[in-house]
């Protein structure tokens, strides 16, 4: 089963009286497997955009899952939307880290925008449930970790704000719609929503990079974009403070993706370890290999169980700064292990593109950088928990 006994359990032990959930995350599950799975190499190895596939997610309303019904989403618990996330991860990496990036757009909205920008934007615009596509802008060539520290300028002008400034490694925002850009007023950040077709909004470079082959890594430059005031999300200066708490979401839904990564290169180990024979056995047999497989399995269902706790406490509308972190960090540190034990299981072959194994570990080489390095996760939790 594509949906895991593992994912079942914890959601049961989450919702024992919700038997439709299973039911609703068991037809995901089938939906990636058949539809979205059979693509992903190939837009991995041919560089495209995963277009067909986020129409089909679409379809699926799999980006809608833990949004309001009144922006036209679907109002289900946040676990059932990293349990997707993860099952998408698990069949099309590239086609998860747009659906993430997207969630994290859509929740900035939905925590800091106005009614009448969620009607417009979330609804409207078709971004809770993906007819349109979203990105998010904060990175520059000066500064990421260190977001405060960003150069991009917004000047308002009567009902309007000029935008000017370099955004780099910024995930697809040739292909998206709109796109969530990050600049500092007399008053500080803030954050504002730009459609792409703004004049004087250019993608000036496509980066090339080492996975997640199918997303456009993209340099954008903002030459006197103008846009009206009612873009402007939430209040003047704050759009720092928006940004980590948007990111927070954006770690939790990392951390699921990770686990479906790690999860994809665990069982394609799990079967390359019982069909490959040496020394007259299949390696399964070997103690050695056996510890890999022990150890995938367990710290996969760890890393599961710290970000479903994490997307559980969402929900309850508690503030998961420290656990969304926590879960980021361990799952994203957990994925690349298992990755680089999947290429060992394989041998000579999983250094190869004869097998499907590499790809998994250069996807998990970005988790641990995007969205929050180790590092910088590591102080944010040491932050959080001396201040308890
Ligand atoms: C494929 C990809 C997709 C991305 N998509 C997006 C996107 O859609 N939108 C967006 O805005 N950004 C995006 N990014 C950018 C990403 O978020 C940044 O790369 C990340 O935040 C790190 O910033 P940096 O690259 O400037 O590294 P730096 O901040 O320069 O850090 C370099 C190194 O120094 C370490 N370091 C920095 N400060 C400290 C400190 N105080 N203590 C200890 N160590 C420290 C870091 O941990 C890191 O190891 C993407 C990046 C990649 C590679």
């Amino acid at each position: 089963m594509f949906y895991t006994m593992e994912q079942k359990n914890i959601i049961e032990m989450m919702f024992p009286d919700a038997e439709e959930y299973n039911l609703i995350l068991g037809s995901i599950g089938d939906f990636v497997e058949k539809k979205i799975l059979p693509h992903a190499a190939k837009i991995d190895e041919e560089e495209i955009f995963p277009r067909q596939n986020l129409e089909n997610v679409e379809k699926q309303g799999i980006m809608a899952i833990p949004f309001p019904q009144d922006y036209n989403g679907l109002g289900l618990p946040y676990p059932l939307y990293v349990a997707a996330l993860e099952m998408l991860a698990k069949g099309c990496s590239n086609t998860a880290l747009q659906v993430s990036v997207q969630g994290m757009v859509c929740e900035g909205i939905r925590l800091f925008g106005n009614e009448k920008q969620k009607n417009e934007f979330l609804k409207q615009k078709g971004l809770v449930e993906g007819k349109s596509l979203a990105a998010f802008a904060l990175t520059e060539p000066c500064c990421g970790s260190d977001a405060k520290s960003i150069q991009s300028k917004a000047k308002r002008t009567g009902e309007n704000y000029i935008l000017n400034g370099t955004k780099t490694l910024i995930t697809s925002p040739g292909e998206a719609d709109h796109i969530l850009v990050f600049a500092g007023s007399d008053r500080g950040i803030c954050a504002f929503f730009v459609p792409r077709d703004t004049p004087g909004f250019t993608i000036t470079k496509l980066i090339p990079k080492l996975g997640f082959r199918g997303t456009k890594l993209s340099e954008v430059h903002l030459d006197n974009c103008e846009i009206p005031v009612d873009n402007l999300i939430g209040e003047e200066g704050k759009g720092l403070e928006y940004g980590k708490q948007i990111l927070n979401s954006g770690r939790m839904t990392i951390a699921a993706m990770a686990i479906g990564i790690a999860q994809a290169a665990y069982e394609k180990s799990l079967s390359y370890s019982r069909e490959r024979k040496a020394f007259g056995d299949s390696i399964s047999q070997f103690q050695l290999v056996q510890e890999k497989l022990a150890a995938m399995a367990t710290e996969i269902n760890a890393a599961r169980l710290l970000t479903y706790y994490a997307a559980h406490l969402k929900d309850k509308g508690k503030n998961i700064a420290l656990e969304a972190s926590q879960a980021k960090l361990y799952s994203t540190e957990m994925a690349l292990r298992v990755c680089d034990n999947a290429i060992q299981v394989h041998g000579g072959y999983g250094y190869t593109d004869e097998y499907d194994i590499h790809r998994h570990w250069r996807d998990a080489r970005l988790l641990t950088i995007g969205e929050g390095t180790s590092e910088i996760i590591r102080l944010l939790i040491a932050h959080l928990v001396l201040k308890q």
